[in-house]
């Protein structure tokens, strides 16, 4: 494979035919719609649970007019980064509204969750620290890790006791623990209590990656700290705006001196333009109508529910999950993209994930169910799931 003589578009190339020949070649399709339960792709209609857009908002009119009133009040690019007068006011207001909904001092907006995870684990952690991390922590906090320069410990997923002995083996100055809340791929909640337990008795401090929760658990939808009452000044919470709050971006919630540490040291905050207010000021819309109308939440249990009666004796194939996202494990990566290829010809849009996204051997269609799907949406899936692997 390494052969320096050959040009690289040569070694490229071969990478590309060895993953075409793994099933392992990712390609995209452009959609001609917006985001929604019913998207178009070159023309063809398709029932859509591809989406992480779960309460059915990305392309809510509400939403849009927000954008549209306040591009013409502030423009389209906010010009420069926020330490150099690219912050407006809608990011302001829109940090205090984040915090106070999460139920912490202050808040920071990211342009993106990627770039938040990178900002405050850099920010946070270098060389005489620790991290200990979920071996199906999504990538960004993977990535964060290894540009922390920190050392880092991947424990099995969701296995307390490897995580008790790794923060009581460690003597690193400063330890983080981070997890997803809800986890991307099999839509299990992490036990943040006990996570939280264990910080307290090793002098840990708690990363929470809610980019799932937010929005769907909780209190009028504010997330993972919400589901569990939890509140400390251990954790640092993380959102993500651009999943069930439909718009694009993330935030970083936590006590008054963290958020103003992060404004002065989180690197991808403070070296990149400022996201458009506009977004801003379509999040502020996005979250009085995650407040207020809980029969989105509501609507998604239902959903689930009805996917789980749908499946009948199929249900076993199902991962149990309380969130938006139902994975439906087939095993070999030719299976599972067979399966979605399958369900595309009869209209159907579902992802199969496949390794290195998920470990090898559970290969899956990640079924993502939205507040915009009705109860024979669901049905239908069911009904060609159940036909497609009698
Ligand atoms: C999507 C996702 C992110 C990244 O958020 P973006 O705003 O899309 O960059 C981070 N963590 C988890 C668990 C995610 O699912």
């Amino acid at each position: 494979m390494v052969n320096p003589g050959q040009p690289l578009d040569k070694v490229l190339a071969d990478e590309l035919a060895q993953l075409r020949e793994a099933g392992l070649y990712r390609s995209r399709v452009a959609l001609d719609t917006n985001q929604g339960a019913r998207v178009s792709i070159a023309g063809r209609a398709y029932l859509s649970f591809a989406s992480n857009d779960y309460l059915g908002l990305a392309a809510d009119p509400r939403l849009v007019e927000a954008a549209r009133a306040a591009a013409l009040h502030y423009g389209v690019g906010a010009g420069a980064s926020h330490l150099l007068h690219g912050h407006s006011a809608a990011h302001d207001a829109l940090e205090q509204v984040l915090a106070e909904f999460v139920g912490c001092p202050r808040a920071l907006v990211f342009s993106t969750g990627y770039m938040a995870n990178l900002g405050v684990v850099t920010a946070l952690c270098g060389r005489d620290d620790e991290i200990f991390a979920d071996k199906l922590n999504h990538a960004s906090l993977n990535d964060a890790m290894v540009l922390s320069r920190a050392r880092f410990r991947r424990y099995p997923h969701l296995d307390l006791d490897a995580l008790d002995r790794a923060l009581e083996r460690s003597t690193a100055r400063r330890k983080l623990v981070a997890t997803d809340a809800v986890f991307s791929m099999d839509g299990d909640i992490a036990p943040l209590p006990d996570i939280l337990r264990l910080c307290e008795k090793h002098d840990a401090y708690l990363l929470i990656d809610d980019a799932h929760g937010f929005g769907v658990l909780g209190v009028h939808g504010a997330g993972a700290l919400s589901h569990f009452g939890l509140r400390s000044e251990r954790v640092l919470y993380m959102g993500t705006l651009g999943k069930a709050a439909g718009v694009y971006g993330a935030f970083v919630a936590g006590d008054e001196v963290l958020i103003d540490y992060l404004v002065n040291r989180a690197r991808t905050y403070i070296y990149t333009t400022a996201t458009p207010p506009l977004l801003a000021a379509a999040l502020l819309e996005s979250l009085s109508i995650i407040r207020s109308e809980g029969w989105r939440r509501e609507r998604l249990r239902e959903l689930a529910r009805t996917l789980m009666a749908g499946l009948g004796s199929k249900s076993f194939m199902m991962l149990p999950s309380q969130t938006a996202i139902q994975p439906f494990i087939l095993g070999t990566t030719a299976r599972a993209v067979n399966v979605s290829a399958r369900l595309a010809e009869a209209g159907i849009l579902v992802p199969a994930v496949r390794p290195p996204t998920v470990p090898r051997g559970s290969a899956r269609l990640r079924i993502s169910l939205s507040a915009a799907h009705e109860p024979a949406d669901v049905q239908r899936l069911a009904q060609a799931l159940c036909d497609i692997e009698p």
